[in-house]
Formats: C-alpha cells, sequence, structure tokens
C-alpha cells in the first residue's frame, strides 16, 4: 500500500508533532489537504481524519491523483479548543504573503498575525512543503457558515464536486480581508488555487464526511 506517514512531520509552538501523510515519496502535482488550522474548528480535523480513513482502508490507491494530507496543523490550538496556536498567533494570518500585515491596536487576539510573516513553526512547515511538493491545489478545511471559497479560476473545476455533494455554495471570496491568509500566499503570490471549505459550524461530526465523502473522491480520481 502506497502510503507514507510521517507522525512527526513537524513540531508546534508548543512542541507537539504534526503528522503529515502521503501517497508516495516524490509527489507529482499532488492535492494537499490541511485540516486543523483554526483550533476551535473541530470539523476540519473530522473530515482531514476520515479522508485518510478511507484513503487506507477503501481506495485503490493506483486509481488516485498524488496527494498530500495534514490532518491537524494546529495542535497546540486543537487541544485547548482554541483558534490561534500556543504562540496565540492567527495561523491563517501569519503567511508569508506579500499583503501579510502587522497587527493594528484593538485587532481582535483572534486575528493576531504574529510577529513578522511567517513566525510560527506551523507555517514555516507548511511553507517548505508548499515550496517542495508544489501542490496543484491547496483544500483547506475549515468551519463557520456553510460555503467553499475558492481563490484562483484553476479551483473552481475541484470546488464543484465539492459544491454537489455538500450541497452549499462556492464563493469567491470570504467577504472580508484575509492578509496573511493561505488565499493570499498561494493564489496570489505563488498561482497556486486555494480551496477553504467552511462546513457549518458546530454541525454534529458525524455529518461531516457524508457532505463531503462524494466530492472529495472524484476530485481525487486521476481521471478527473
Ligand atoms: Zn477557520
Amino acid at each position: 500500500m502506497p502510503l507514507i506517514h510521517n507522525p512527526n512531520w513537524a513540531i508546534s509552538s508548543s512542541g507537539e508533532s504534526i503528522s503529515l501523510f502521503q501517497s508516495q515519496q516524490s509527489l507529482k502535482s499532488p492535492l494537499l489537504f490541511i485540516g486543523g488550522v483554526h483550533g476551535d474548528e473541530p470539523e476540519g480535523v473530522e473530515l482531514a481524519e476520515k479522508l485518510i480513513n478511507w484513503i487506507n482502508v477503501s481506495a485503490n490507491p493506483y486509481e488516485l491523483k498524488d496527494w498530500a494530507l495534514i490532518p491537524c496543523i494546529n495542535p497546540d490550538g486543537y487541544k485547548k479548543n482554541q483558534r490561534v496556536n500556543g504562540n496565540e498567533v492567527d495561523l491563517n494570518r501569519n503567511y508569508p504573503s506579500k499583503n501579510w500585515k502587522p497587527i493594528k491596536a484593538g485587532t481582535k487576539k483572534r486575528y493576531n498575525p504574529g510577529p513578522h510573516p511567517g513566525s510560527e513553526p506551523e507555517i514555516k512547515s507548511l511553507v517548505k512543503l508548499i515550496q517542495d511538493i508544489q501542490p496543484l491545489i491547496i483544500i483547506h478545511f475549515h468551519s463557520w457558515e456553510p460555503c467553499i471559497v475558492v481563490t484562483g479560476e484553476p479551483g473552481l473545476k475541484f470546488a464543484t464536486p465539492l459544491s454537489e455533494s455538500s450541497g452549499y455554495k462556492i464563493i469567491p471570496t470570504i467577504g472580508y480581508d484575509t492578509p496573511g491568509g493561505l488565499s493570499q500566499y498561494a493564489w496570489h503570490d505563488l498561482k497556486i488555487p486555494v480551496i477553504c471549505i467552511e462546513e457549518q459550524e458546530h454541525i454534529d461530526l458525524d455529518k461531516v464526511w457524508p457532505n463531503f465523502k462524494d466530492g472529495l473522491i472524484k476530485i481525487l480520481q486521476k481521471d478527473f
């Protein structure tokens, strides 16, 4: 079974191990899936874990595109059920994008971008991974109001099956600025399209995988 698991791929700001799974050692234009960016959004970790379980148990690996998957990039926050990491930084504002902005006086702590772009160990590891594997697309799993945010026109093809399986609308922007966010860094700076899945927050976790299963399986197929 060609599936590689590196349980100590990266170390969080509080010293927790971060797992990386990938389809094989040298990846060709993989899909990159990221769960648990915000520690208080367990729906995303649930979706990532169910996806890796499906790949491991039910998939024919020879029918799938290359992929890489991080079930929980923010284990510090996940353990405490808090959005930010162990340094109280919002990882989705800490990417070294051209539009990264320092925190303004009075800004809510939940959007703390960190002391400088790419300051956090979780983001440093992710940036190196993105540069190494050059993903075809990056899909990260969140929860808020249900929607599928696509940044970069090539991402629309992948978003369509996800929208069809979940019934959630595709939208081109989340509606507010996200300086230092993944969509800014990957699409605007590197031209790698990004999909942000927003599951309904506080939904019964048993419903998350059925919502996205068919769409995720479809986009993973080699012939899609
Ligand atoms: Zn989130």
